[in-house]
């Protein structure tokens, strides 16, 4: 079997409705996949994580002008080769970002079809599963006008809980004042109901700041704190990690094994939060793992792509080992993006779906999914 042809879908859509993270103002939602042909006719997809600011073109571009002619002919099921090909015929240029983000695309799609070539789940492939269902948290809480909205995410943490969410992660960053006031409205009014929460700062801050913020939540049982300051500041991830009671939680900008390695050496972060879409696909989550393992250190995944990356997040979610083990060993909560994205709802034959509280992992070969080329069709720039 040889991989034939390597094609890129950049999509795009822009939202009704504009909202913030701390980073700035996301006006439209873009995804980039990547599909994978072989010349026995199978197909596998994956895809490259588009941050909320990112062209879903740059990505698109590397996979097309860097790595379609590099893997083109070879066997897509030499995962772990064609990884280390592309990783390192790129370093000089590569190593983080966009470009980690096409091998992540590609490495997923190859892992899609070497589950469809054995008939198989990824989860089967990666070793079995340790879980066939997992307890979504909701992410949102975005800002429509900025600062001052406390009333107005209260009444949407109340949706969630009356959805049946019983994690929450509450996006910060707006001004430490501003956080504060958010955070102790929400707080106040989930209090009792049996509700988590968790906070993420998208690297908002300095270390002063963070440590304000951070002892002024102190109370608040937080399961963790996300990307307090800047991914590349590991000195005062490991200053917060050591000052403040709740877990520091970070990764969804960091890259590969060697990256996850410097941030793990560095003692920087309780949970590692790598993206499947830009840790280095299935392949790179796997190295991540294991570091992470041997670091004590506990895998939560990232994700906020289209179906794609949630299918892909999901299956690894599903090998993932317990980080610390116990008859009652906390497991890992999946991250359930609850803003507009049409991407998520009309992009696979499957979407992800919560019942009871619960998504359940599929066992269909490879991601679990089929991609609708309607929808990539009709988004596609
Ligand atoms: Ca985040």
């Amino acid at each position: 079997m040889k991989i034939e042809s390597v094609t890129a879908h950049p999509l795009r859509t822009e939202l009704e409705t504009p909202f913030a993270f701390s980073q700035g103002w996301v006006r439209a939602r873009c995804a980039t996949l990547v599909e994978i042909r072989t010349n026995d006719g199978l197909v596998g997809w994956g895809e490259a994580f588009c941050q909320g600011l990112e062209a879903p073109e740059i990505s698109a571009t590397i996979i097309r002008d860097c790595f379609a002619w590099m893997i083109t002919g070879q066997s897509p099921l030499d995962t772990e080769r064609l990884w280390f090909e592309m990783y390192n015929r790129s370093r000089d240029f590569g190593r983080k970002g966009s470009v980690m983000a096409a091998i992540s695309a590609i490495d997923t799609a190859l892992w899609d079809i070497a589950g469809k070539a054995y008939g198989r789940p990824v989860w089967q492939l990666l070793g079995g599963a340790f879980r066939r269902e997992v307890e979504p948290y909701a992410t949102g809480f975005y800002r429509v006008t900025g600062q001052g909205e406390a009333a107005r995410l209260v009444e949407e943490a109340q949706m969630h809980r009356e959805r049946g969410f019983r994690f929450m992660k509450v996006k910060i960053g707006f001004g430490v004042e501003d956080d504060i006031e958010v955070m102790n409205a929400i707080h106040a009014a989930m209090e009792g109901s049996g509700i988590t929460l968790m906070v993420d700062a998208n690297h908002a801050y300095g270390r002063a700041e963070a440590v304000y913020l951070g002892e002024a939540m102190a109370d608040m049982g937080l399961r963790w704190f996300e990307e307090p300051v800047v991914p590349e500041d590991l000195e005062s991830y490991a200053h917060l990690r050591g000052r403040l009671p709740m877990a520091i939680a970070g990764g969804e900008n960091e890259h590969g094994l060697y990256g996850f390695n410097a941030l793990f050496r560095s003692g920087a972060v309780d949970i590692a939060q790598p993206d499947i879409g830009s840790c280095g696909g299935i392949t790179g989550m796997r190295h991540i793992m294991a570091l992470a393992q041997a670091s004590g250190i506990e895998v939560n995944p990232h994700v906020w792509g289209s179906s794609v990356a949630q299918a892909a997040s999901l299956q690894v979610i599903a090998a993932l080992p317990d980080a610390h083990h116990a008859l009652f060993a906390r497991q890992p909560i999946l991250e359930y993006d609850q803003s507009a994205h049409p991407f998520r709802n009309d992009l696979t034959t499957r979407p992800m779906t919560m019942k009871e509280g619960r998504v359940a992992i599929p066992d269909a070969p490879g991601l679990g999914i089929e991609v609708r080329r309607d929808t990539v069709e009709a988004y596609r720039i």
